[in-house]
This record gives structure tokens, C-alpha cells and sequence, in this order.
């Protein structure tokens, strides 16, 4: 490790990487390593074509944040997505390699306050910026699940699910745009014209989602978990999670028969799963009801399937919006 820190031109850096790739394999010894960095040295100083030079290397932890990321970076900018399509993003654990990638990235986005714990102590190892989504923006410790409070000074109460109200996804949209600007100046004027048009097609999003949902039967969604608190509050909805704030959260005897009475009793007409977590406990729950199962997507990834068929952020949202609508009898 001392040849890195005498060598190397970011030794904090290089030398997390090299301690990162050596506790994977015993056998790279530190001739190895020497190698390695006369390799690296060599590559560096290989000329590349402008245009791939010129790329910043943008870290997201999970889909919303890679999409936002794509859409205002443009051809500037190359995102790599932490969570694997069809992966459920809550407690992600990382590869070494993808360590490496968020200690190597020129940004690292992340949603912070232990969504990701893995994703947040390998960026905490950087030396670049990394912005934490939740602390950056403008969300107050909310409710846990539409109405009930939380205790705020909880750090692992906070519901994280902000992408899925689309007046939130644009405060996300103006921090990424800030700060990709910080990282690369020049391309500021593309960076804001792109987040402007995409800022532009949420408040068309938003609109349609007062409109659609305005004038609705019931105002009940029970969930697969409670992804929905942020939507559910800015559209006058309420929300019940069979499981709590993370998929993984399995609940007990007494909670299912608790949401059965008050399924029940709100006539509520569909229990919604999700693609990327098991229905068994929505469809026992639809059983006992006497209704049918349905599915509505956190956005907290996309299938490999989702992604070819050119599904999106924005198509995502618009079919949840018109699964929402039919199963509250909205005019
Ligand atoms: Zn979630």
C-alpha cells in the first residue's frame, strides 16, 4: 500500500481501490499492484477520442435518480444504475466491482438516510461528490403512511419514496441539474435546457394526475408496501401498506386482519402488487376481501422486459395513474 501512496496521483482514492481489489484476491501482491498502476499510467496517457473524454461518469444508486440523471446529462454524461434491472433497490448490496465505480465516478447520486446502506458507506470512502437526493431537497420527515406521523428525529422513519409525486421529481430534476453543472460548467446551458423540458413534461404529469384523480369514488389504495405516501398526500388519496416502508417488511396475523375489516368496510375494490416483490401477501389479503389483485409500480426499478418495451419514468407513472383511476371509480 505505501508504493500507491508514493505513486499515486489521488492517493486517498487509488488506494481504496487497490485495497478494495486486494481484499478480493490475495495473490495480487504488491509488484501486482505496481504493474497495475504503470498500466493505469500508460492508459491515462493513451489519447482518447474527445467526445468519450469528455463524458462525466455519473453513479446512480437506483432507476429515478439514473433516469433523472439521463434525461438532463443528455450525450454529456454516461450513467451506470447501481440496482439491477429487475432488483429491488431497498437494501441493495454492491459488487466490488460496482464499489469501485461509485469510488471511480466523477458524480455519485444517491437518495441517503439509509435507503441504501450499502451504496452510502462506498461513496462515504470518496473523494468526489456524491449528492444525497433526500437531505437535498426541499421534503420534510413526513408521514409514514399518508396521515399517521412518524417521530422525525428518526432518520430510518423518513418515508423515502419521494420520485413517486411528480412535484418532488422536479425539486429532483433542478439538484441533479445543479449538480452536474458543478462538475462540468461548460455543459450548463444544455443541462438546463434539457431539465427544463423535462421539468416541463412532470407539470404536464402532475396536471393530469389532479385532473384524473379529482373526482373518485373512494380515496383508499391498499398497497403492496407503502411506497405511496408522497403521491397519496399531494393527489387527497390515503394509503395502506400490507408491508411497511420496505417490501421486506412482512406483516403480521393481526395488521392483515386490521386492512381485511377496513378493506371491507371502505369498499375498496382491488389490493395493489408490485412487479419486483413477491403478491402472496396481496393476493391472501385480496382472498380474504373478496377482491381482485392489480399491480402499481414504485418506479423502483424496471424490469430488463419494462426497459425494451420503452417504458419509462414518465409511461410508468401515466399506466399507475390509469390503474389508480379504475380501481377508485374516478370520472
Ligand atoms: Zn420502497
Amino acid at each position: 500500500m505505501r508504493v500507491i501512496l508514493t505513486m499515486g496521483a489521488r492517493p486517498n482514492t487509488n488506494q481504496r481501490r487497490a485495497q478494495s481489489r486486494a481484499a478480493r484476491s490475495t495473490h495480487i501482491g504488491a509488484i501486482a499492484v505496481c504493474v497495475l498502476m504503470v498500466a493505469f499510467a500508460v492508459a491515462a496517457a493513451t489519447p482518447v477520442p474527445a467526445a468519450a473524454a469528455a463524458r462525466r461518469q455519473v453513479v446512480a444508486a437506483f432507476y429515478p435518480l439514473a433516469y433523472a440523471a439521463e434525461r438532463v446529462g443528455g450525450q454529456r454524461v454516461s450513467v451506470a444504475n447501481l440496482t439491477p434491472a429487475g432488483a429491488e433497490p431497498h437494501d441493495l448490496e454492491l459488487t466490488p466491482d460496482q464499489v469501485d465505480e461509485v469510488l471511480d465516478a466523477d458524480l455519485v447520486l444517491e437518495l441517503g438516510r439509509n435507503f441504501q446502506p450499502a451504496v452510502e458507506h462506498a461513496a462515504e470512502q470518496r473523494d468526489g461528490p456524491t449528492v444525497k437526493l433526500l437531505d437535498a431537497l426541499p421534503i420534510k420527515a413526513g408521514n409514514k403512511a399518508g396521515n399517521k406521523k412518524v417521530n422525525e428525529s428518526d432518520p430510518d422513519a423518513l418515508d423515502p419514496h419521494v420520485w413517486l409525486d411528480p412535484v418532488s421529481m422536479v425539486d429532483i430534476v433542478t439538484r441533479v441539474q445543479k449538480a452536474l453543472t458543478d462538475i462540468d460548467p461548460a455543459g450548463k446551458s444544455g443541462y438546463r435546457a434539457r431539465a427544463d423540458a423535462l421539468r416541463a413534461e412532470l407539470a404536464a404529469l402532475d396536471q393530469r394526475y389532479r385532473t384524473g384523480l379529482a373526482d373518485c369514488d373512494r380515496h383508499l389504495i391498499v398497497t403492496s408496501h407503502e411506497a405511496f405516501g408522497y403521491l397519496a398526500r399531494r393527489y387527497g388519496l390515503r394509503q395502506e401498506g400490507v408491508a411497511g416502508l420496505s417490501p421486506d417488511a412482512e406483516p403480521d396475523p393481526k395488521r392483515l386482519a386490521a386492512l381485511t375489516d377496513l378493506a371491507k368496510r371502505e369498499h375498496v375494490t382491488v389490493i395493489f402488487s408490485e412487479e419486483l416483490v413477491s403478491p402472496r401477501i396481496a393476493e391472501t389479503l385480496a382472498r380474504e376481501v373478496g377482491v381482485h389483485t392489480d399491480t402499481l409500480n414504485p418506479l423502483e426499478g424496471l424490469t430488463n422486459a419494462q426497459q425494451k418495451s420503452g417504458l419509462d419514468y414518465l409511461s410508468v407513472m401515466d399506466n399507475n395513474l390509469a390503474r389508480l383511476r379504475a380501481a377508485l371509480g374516478c370520472k
